[in-house]
């Protein structure tokens, strides 16, 4: 396939160009201007369109899409119980489908081609499995975070041989701010055993936590490379720089951080540092749930005290997520990466006139500007409709299953 004619905006570094993309194998084979197609090759006209890589989400619990913005004003307390004691423990494996199912499909619709997701509702190896199925039948591409409160290497073991294709496995640590320090080690130890990036909450939890939390990883020598820190806003900069000296990345969620109180994100000093600083959603339960919010909130709240640009923004919702989700050829469009991409309407009122590509995608569009979207060359968007799966009946079954779920919530 060949996307012509469109403006193409690329990460690493950003540069804006008119060019074609010529993908071979889901894979992008090349990127210039006038590329000499292929005799068969499919043209995908991307004529007064920007074409980018696919964004990347690098923390997201997919499984709560039934319960946006369901709780809309609460604090973290209202939110941890709202989560764990009254709705969770009531999800079945049919409800983490769903959920997971549409979770993942609102993000393909929003160009986020790649999510990290952080699965903490694994009650039984069915609702392992529901998960598993979920995204794969989205086909997204997805770091599945594997979290449970009593990991084990046999079970973890089962997961990763359960992965594939599209679908890679992380460990999700509860981590030494939430679990024993006994209970972290559990969890490191199988990640170092099975090989597999970490993605943990830690910092988000106040001063004292994040130093004690830092300091448990010091000691053990678990500050390392491919581990993402989903929040850190409670990290001094000499923490924040550590993490980048160890090969270690950050996941902000601007919205829910600031919205329930953790801290300032710490998008702009985690730059500063030096350390591969990604973006995530988090939960829809009390924010959004797109990367135009999330890019929009994260660049305002980062102008605050930095000279944080749009391109920046850019950045973390792709190429700098890529390295906070531990994925090679995700988020950039240079040759040999999976051709993940987006392609943005620029024709629409509230977006047009386009001056400045990358200011344009950051400041002035949302979901509505997303036409076509491909991951591994497969379009699963286009025209501004996903093509996979029929969403409506998807939404009266997720309904259906929400409001089993929240009816003593
Ligand atoms: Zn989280």
């Amino acid at each position: 396939m060949i996307i012509r004619g469109g403006t193409v905006v690329d990460t690493d570094p950003v540069a804006v160009r008119v060019a074609d993309v010529l993908l071979n194998g889901g894979r992008i084979a090349a990127v210039g201007p006038d590329l000499p197609v292929p005799e068969e090759t499919e043209v995908l006209d991307a004529t007064g369109m920007l074409v980018l890589p696919g964004f990347v989400d690098t923390h997201r619990h997919t499984w709560q899409a039934g319960l946006r913005a369901r709780r809309p004003d609460i604090s973290l307390a209202t939110y941890l119980e709202f989560v764990f004691g009254a709705v969770g423990p009531r999800y079945r494996p049919e409800d983490v489908h769903i959920g997971t199912l549409v979770g993942a499909l609102e993000c393909l619709d929003a160009g986020i081609t790649t999510v990290v997701d952080w699965n903490h509702i694994q009650h039984t190896p069915d609702h392992t499995a529901a998960a598993l199925d979920a995204l794969e039948r989205a086909g997204i591409r997805v770091v599945f975070g594997y979290c449970t409160r009593e990991p084990d290497l046999a079970t973890a073991r089962r997961v990763l041989a359960a992965t594939g294709g599209l679908v890679t496995m992380a460990i999700a640590p509860f981590g030494p701010e939430i679990v024993s320090e006994e209970a972290a080690l559990r969890e490191w130890r199988i990640a170092k055993e099975l090989d597999l990036p970490v993605t943990v909450h830690m910092g988000g939890n106040g001063v004292e936590s994040a130093e004690r939390g830092l300091d448990f990883l010091r000691r053990n020598r678990l500050l390392g490379p491919r581990t993402s820190y989903a929040h850190g806003n409670h990290f001094t900069d000499e923490h924040l720089k550590a993490i980048a000296d160890s090969g270690g990345a950050l996941s902000v969620s601007p919205v829910v951080e600031m919205q329930l109180g953790f801290g300032a994100p710490v998008t702009s000093r985690a730059f500063a540092a030096g350390a591969p600083t990604g973006l995530g959603a988090d939960t829809v339960i009390n924010g959004p749930g797109d990367m135009f919010s999330l890019m929009r909130s994260a660049y305002a709240h980062a102008r605050l005290d930095s000279d944080f640009t749009t391109r920046d923004a850019l950045r973390a919702a792709t190429v700098e997520g890529a390295k906070a989700a531990a994925l090679d050829g995700v988020g950039t469009l240079a040759a040999g990466s999976h051709a993940d991409l987006v392609l943005l309407r620029t024709d629409l009122p509230g977006v047009a006139p386009v001056h400045d590509a990358v200011g344009s995608v950051v400041l002035a569009m949302d979901t509505r500007a997303v036409d076509t979207v491909l991951v591994g060359g497969r379009i699963v968007k286009r025209h501004g409709r996903l093509l996979a799966e029929n969403v409506a009946t998807l939404l009266t079954e997720l309904e259906e299953s929400v409001e089993r779920v929240t009816a003593t919530a």
